[in-house]
Parts: structure tokens; C-alpha cells; sequence
């Protein structure tokens, strides 16, 4: 049964540049001071020996946090885009996540302008009522071919009417997480760790996410102070949680205050060994990675990341920054790829992204099977299509750059690996295995 709250009007809005509109809890400031001109205090807790620290942190001045967005390079193909479709913004108004998130495309008509909208997408859009609305980014809109509507990633954007058709076995919620869910936005499957939902929002939002049904103008769930601090209770009260996921939404839509009380709130948690972030921001909003970001989220190691990639032609010049910032602010960093028909379905786009990922530092990690969320049919793939993929990379490249490739189970089962059949069979004592060349080897395995 769930336990998340309904709402039905919520909008799409990016979160409050005061994370605290209507509460008395802020992270610690100096009175008096404007909190983003006070130094303000972190509190540290070792999650080895769980001592405590306080910690000055220095005031970002507005100049400096300028200064420092200008620092953000652009490659040739956005910069032309810019100043085709946007030409009175500014270097910095563009390399400045607020107006990227501000000046996101949410309708028919501005998107009309900068693509070329078949039908079918125009129907689509029009269509559209509830959660999952189209939002993209000018920088990821960017990246789309104005004029082929088959190109990769802007199939994963833009809406078409197949995301209407409700084929058997398809749900809104087909990996059953509100029946994990003891409470609002926490989802508890696994026995050591927790899926931690903090946000409804994202800057651009998936065609196919497997949490549409949450993500959104109008989505049916709430998030709110107050429901982080019924989960952060739950975890507090349940010891065997020694690992807490961020996700949503994008929990990197939220501002560094609002991320840093949480991530201040679960390092007071002793049990807490280690938190991660799961977002899709550093492909589709990657100005957000700012130095000021960075120096934030390395006071609350070990936090890991895990980044979400549906094709190559998302590691531009702009993401490498944001991963190397995050690289370089010690936090290990993992991919997740859906596999989706007729956007990275094969083995040289897949090769591509994966040994693209590994030269900007991100291990590929998963590959999911796409999740048969309701309108998903024209993304999912056979799951023998997956199988060649991985075949088609083991051993033919860096192992580093082979993804698990899982399926999560409808109903609720947690995630499943699939791998290509290596064990052949037996011969005695032999184990008969077949190599990535497929020629067949002994290896003596007396029984
Ligand atoms: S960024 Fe993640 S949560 Fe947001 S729409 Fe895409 S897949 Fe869904």
C-alpha cells in the first residue's frame, strides 16, 4: 500500500533558492547576516570512528561565485546554438545553472522554434496532461538535431505518441517501490540500504523514467521538509541501514544549502556509512557543478555518485568539466545507462559510451533493461539484445568499461545480472568455457 502523499496541482518549479521558506531549520549561520554572505558552520562525523568536528565554512561572495561560473567552457556546437536561439544571454547567464533552469523549454512553441517537430511530437506534446512534462535544458537542447527526429537523445525528450500505448505487463510503478515504502519518499528494500526520494523535480526530464509517474508538474507525490524528516527518523531507527541513496528527481537540482542540510542530517546518523547521489545533472544541466558544489560535497565523504548516461552524445566538453570537478572533489563516480531501442542498442554506440565515460573518470556500472513502465514499448529492447551487447564488450575492450547489465524485477525483486553464457558444459573433469572469441577452452576442475 503507499504511503506517499497525492497532490494534484503541483507545479514544475525548480526548488526554492531558500530551501526554507516556511521553517525555523536552517544550517548553522552567523545572526544577522544574510546566509549566503555569513561563514557558516558544517558539522563533520567521521563515519569511521563517528567523532564529531565543527567546521568554519568561508562565505562565497556573489563576485566570486561569478568569477568562478565563467570558468565553465563551452564547445563549438553549443556556442553556435546559443547564439542562434538565446543570442542575448550572456557567458555567464548561460554558464549559470539558475538561468539554465530558468530559461528551461517547457512548451509547444519555444520548442518548435528550436526543433523541427514532426507530427507525431507535436501530438504528443499537445496531449500531455500529469507528471513527466517536457523540460529540457537550452544546453541539452543543444545537443538536438533540429531536424532528425530519430536522433538518439532527442528521442529520449521529446515525446511521442507511443507513450500512450499501455502494453501488457506495463505499470506505472513496475518494480512495486510504494509497497517498499514504510515512509513517504523512503524506499527500503534491500536489507543495508535505502532509496532516499527528495525531490520531484529535474532540470530535463526522460521519456522513459522509470519514476515518471512522480517526477513533475503535477506529479502525485510530495516532497517537503517535513517528509525528509519522517525518512531521516526512519534511518535514525533502523540500524542495519548502513548506506543511503539520494535520488528522485534530481537531488542535485536542489541548492547547496538544502543539499547540505540533508547531507549534514544522515553524517549525524552513526550507522550511516556511506551516502550516494543518483543524478542525471552532470549530461543534461552540467553548469550545476560549480566549485562552490564541489567544495561542499567533499565535506561529507565517502559520497559516491552515480551518473546517468543514455548515449555518447552527451559527453561533451561541458559534462567532462562537471565530472572532472567531481572527480576531483574525491568522489567516486559510477554510470547508469538504460539499454533502449533505437537510442543505444548496439554495440559501437554502447562502446562508444562506455569507453567515453571511462576517459572522463565515471566507471560504467549498470546497464538496466528498460523498466516496463506504462508507454515504455518503443524503448524496450529484447533482453537477448542486451546480451550480445556485453558480449560484444567483454573482452573486446578495458574491462573497467563493462557495465553490470541488470534487469530490476518487476514486482519488487531487487536487481538481477544477466550475463552471456561463458560455462559450456564438462568433460570430465574439465569445465568447457567459451572465450570472448568464442572458442572453447578447458579449465581442470576435478568434481
Ligand atoms: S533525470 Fe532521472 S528522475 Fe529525472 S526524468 Fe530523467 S530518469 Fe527520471
Amino acid at each position: 500500500m503507499s504511503h506517499l502523499t497525492i497532490l494534484t496541482e503541483q507545479e514544475d518549479k525548480p526548488p526554492s533558492e531558500d530551501p526554507y521558506p516556511n521553517d525555523r531549520i536552517r544550517p548553522a549561520t552567523n545572526e544577522n547576516l544574510p546566509s549566503r554572505l555569513a561563514a557558516s558552520r558544517a558539522l563533520f562525523i567521521s563515519p569511521t570512528n563517528g567523532t564529531a568536528k565543527e567546521i568554519l565554512k568561508k562565505p562565497s561572495l556573489p563576485s566570486q561565485r561569478k568569477r568562478e561560473s565563467r570558468k565553465f567552457r563551452l564547445s563549438p556546437q553549443t556556442r553556435a546554438f546559443r547564439l542562434r536561439q538565446f543570442p542575448n544571454a550572456s557567458d555567464d547567464e548561460w554558464n549559470d545553472w539558475h538561468w539554465q533552469l530558468r530559461s528551461r523549454i517547457r512548451d509547444i512553441v519555444t520548442l518548435s522554434r528550436i526543433i523541427e517537430l514532426t507530427d507525431d511530437e507535436r501530438n504528443a506534446i499537445e496531449r500531455h496532461r500529469g507528471s513527466l512534462p517536457v523540460g529540457i535544458t537550452p544546453y541539452y537542447a543543444s545537443l538536438l538535431d533540429p531536424c532528425d527526429s530519430a536522433q538518439p537523445i532527442r528521442r529520449t525528450v521529446v515525446p511521442v505518441s507511443n507513450e500512450y500505448l499501455h502494453a501488457p505487463g506495463e505499470a506505472d510503478d513496475p518494480l512495486n517501490e510504494d509497497d517498499d515504502t514504510p515512509v513517504p519518499g523512503l524506499v527500503h528494500r534491500y536489507p543495508d540500504r535505502v532509496l532516499f526520494l527528495v525531490s520531484g523535480f529535474c532540470s530535463t526530464y526522460c521519456r522513459y523514467c522509470t519514476r515518471s509517474r512522480m517526477v513533475g508538474s503535477q506529479g502525485e507525490y510530495r516532497f517537503d521538509r517535513n517528509q525528509w524528516e519522517k525518512a531521516l527518523q526512519y534511518i535514525e531507527s533502523t540500524p542495519a541501514v548502513r548506506d543511503v541513496l539520494l535520488s528522485g528527481g534530481d537531488p542535485l537540482t536542489l541548492t547547496d544549502d538544502s543539499l547540505e542540510w540533508l547531507l549534514q542530517r544522515l553524517r549525524r546518523i552513526p550507522h550511516v556509512e556511506m551516502i550516494r547521489i543518483g543524478a542525471k545533472v552532470p549530461a543534461v544541466l552540467p553548469q550545476r557543478i560549480t566549485p562552490a558544489l564541489t567544495r561542499m560535497l567533499k565535506r561529507y565523504h565517502p559520497l559516491w555518485m552515480s551518473l546517468h548516461f543514455a548515449h555518447p552524445d552527451e559527453l561533451t566538453p561541458e559534462t567532462a568539466q562537471a565530472c572532472e570537478r567531481l572527480a576531483d572533489a574525491g568522489i567516486p563516480l559510477g554510470s547508469q545507462t538504460v539499454l533502449m531501442a533505437g537510442v543505444n542498442d548496439n554495440v559501437e554506440t554502447m562502446m562508444r559510451l562506455m569507453q567515453g565515460l571511462l576517459k572522463i573518470r565515471v566507471k560504467p556500472y549498470y546497464l538496466y533493461q528498460c523498466d516496463p513502465i506504462t508507454g515504455s514499448a518503443h524503448f524496450r529492447t529484447p533482453v537477448q539484445k542486451g546480451l550480445e551487447i556485453i558480449q560484444g564488450l567483454r573482452g573486446h575492450t578495458t574491462g573497467y568499461a563493462v557495465p553490470h547489465y541488470v534487469i530490476d524485477a518487476p514486482g519488487g525483486g531487487g536487481k538481477i545480472p544477466l550475463l552471456p553464457e561463458t560455462i559450456v558444459g564438462r568433460d570430465g573433469n574439465d569445465l568447457l568455457l567459451k572465450n570472448y572469441e568464442g572458442k572453447i577452452f578447458r579449465y581442470p576442475d576435478p568434481v
